[in-house]
């Protein structure tokens, strides 16, 4: 059996994992932590503004497991908020006993607190990988789903030091990439300015800590915008990493979603200041646990790739998620997870890689972020399906839309309905 393993157990490592497993192969998900999700366990936000249209061209291709366990765990639905309109809020609280349970069930074979540390090569292949306590993976095929985030150095570094972030780097270990272990040159991102990586652009609050009027806004709308008094204003824009909220509202007004906690949309807020605000006199950071002072640091590490998602340089070893470019989300980390997957599979079987065409959002991204990666000013962005400069291009072009009767109609245009499903065996798609 074709064995395909996996590092990183974040959205696009699940993804990878899922799709992979579809197509029969034998599958080994490595997670340094001793949960599944990775950043995703702190995130939440799902079908915001353009990310809709690319969940529902995955769903019509056939790759839509994941949206569908996200849809039996959400908190709220078709929320909008400054600058976003159709959001889904997942609940942080269950999504990843959800995940877990599904990649289980589907015999996926998962190792928690297994930290790859080392690559054997051959060639141009990578062989077999070795976790810190020692266990070595043999495989066919790779899937480098690291993420981008941290170790505590880059965040000490490049930020405001260890934000004590829900990746637990003192406790589990830094990240390690596959693409570094494999004698592969990374690229890093940077700032407007040129300063490296970005930080995070949200913080949790415990939803308790808050006034019982902002719980109860929380609870029945998912969403409380409360104003922040001109002395309090903080500027954070500009180091965020998810630019799609760099927008003044969230400047002027401190923006809170229910994801479980009171998911507050700012790097990070002093806690004297905070305090100040009405509402949050007794407000407590969830997470990062300094929150008052910083956020984790990303986008350090990013794999070169071609448009299939293939690591530069190895022939048997693929990219998903922020590892495969300067993209941001859970939604965009799927999409490409389930892509890395399959031509993972393909390739170890001997078969035609595939690249989606630029008439569906998610192949469009895919070679859009490559080709500006190439530039200094697109080193200097990220993309995303929900805001900024990806969904104005989105909106150019015609891609973006909410009508899921239209985006079938485009997905079987461009020959891909179903295409990822599996029930039956396609190979003529190039
Ligand atoms: C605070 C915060 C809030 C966010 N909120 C949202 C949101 O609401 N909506 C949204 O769409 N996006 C959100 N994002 C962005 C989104 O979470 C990410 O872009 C996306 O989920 C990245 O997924 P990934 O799989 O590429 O990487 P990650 O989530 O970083 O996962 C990588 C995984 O790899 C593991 N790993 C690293 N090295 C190794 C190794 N050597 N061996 C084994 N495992 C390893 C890590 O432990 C981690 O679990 C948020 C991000 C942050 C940080």
């Amino acid at each position: 059996m074709d064995r395909v393993i996996i590092a990183g157990g974040g959205w696009s490592g699940c993804a990878a994992a899922v799709q992979a497993k579809k197509e029969g192969a034998d599958v080994t998900l490595l997670e340094r932590t001793d949960m599944l999700l990775g950043t995703g366990l702190v995130g939440g936000i799902m079908r915001n503004n353009g990310r809709f249209t690319a969940a529902e061209e995955m769903i019509a291709m056939g790759g839509g497991e994941l949206f569908q366990v996200i849809e039996e765990n959400l908190k709220h639905k078709h929320i909008s908020f400054p600058g976003h309109e159709h959001g889904d809020l997942y609940d942080i609280g269950k999504i990843s006993g959800a995940v877990f349970r599904f990649l289980k069930e589907m015999g996926i074979h998962i190792y928690t607190k297994s930290r790859v540390l080392h690559a054997q090569m051959k060639d141009r292949r990578m062989i077999n990988v070795t976790d810190a306590e020692g266990n070595c993976y043999s495989g066919d095929g790779f899937v480098d789903a690291t993420g981008t985030a941290g170790p505590m150095n880059n965040c000490s570094k490049y930020g405001n030091g260890c934000a004590m972030c829900i990746l637990r780097c003192p406790s589990f270990g830094g990240r390690v990439s596959l693409t570094s272990l494999a004698g592969v040159q990374e690229k890093m991102g940077r700032r407007p300015g040129g300063a490296v990586g970005s930080m995070s652009g949200s913080c949790k609050l415990y939803k308790e800590s808050l006034s019982l009027e902002i719980q109860e806004r929380l609870g029945r709308d998912g969403v409380a915008v409360v104003p922040v008094p001109p002395e309090l204003v903080e500027d954070h824009l500009e180091k965020k990493s998810c630019q799609q909220y760099a927008l003044p509202e969230f400047r002027e007004n401190l923006v809170l979603l229910d994801t479980g906690h009171g998911k507050l949309m700012t790097p990070y807020f002093p806690l004297e200041k905070l305090q100040k605000i009405p509402g949050f006199e007794n407000a407590r950071y969830e997470d990062p646990y300094a929150g008052g002072k910083g956020n984790s640091m990303r986008y350090f590490a990013m794999a070169p790739r071609d448009n299939t998602l293939n690591v530069e340089g190895v022939d048997n070893l693929y990219c998903a998620g922020e590892k495969s470019g300067l993209l941001v989300g859970h939604t965009e980390a799927i999409v490409t997870g389930v892509l890395a997957g399959h031509n993972c599979v393909r390739r170890i079987q001997g078969k035609q890689q595939i690249i989606l065409p630029d008439t569906l959002a998610i192949g469009d991204i895919i070679s859009y972020v490559k080709q500006e990666m190439d530039t200094p000013e697109g080193m200097e962005r990220k993309y995303t399906f929900s805001g900024s400069f990806y969904f104005q291009r989105m909106k150019e072009k015609g891609l973006y839309t909410t009508d899921t009767a239209l985006i079938q109609k485009r997905v079987e245009e461009a020959g891909f309905s179903r295409y990822f499903s599996h029930s039956g065996k396609k190979d003529c798609v190039s």
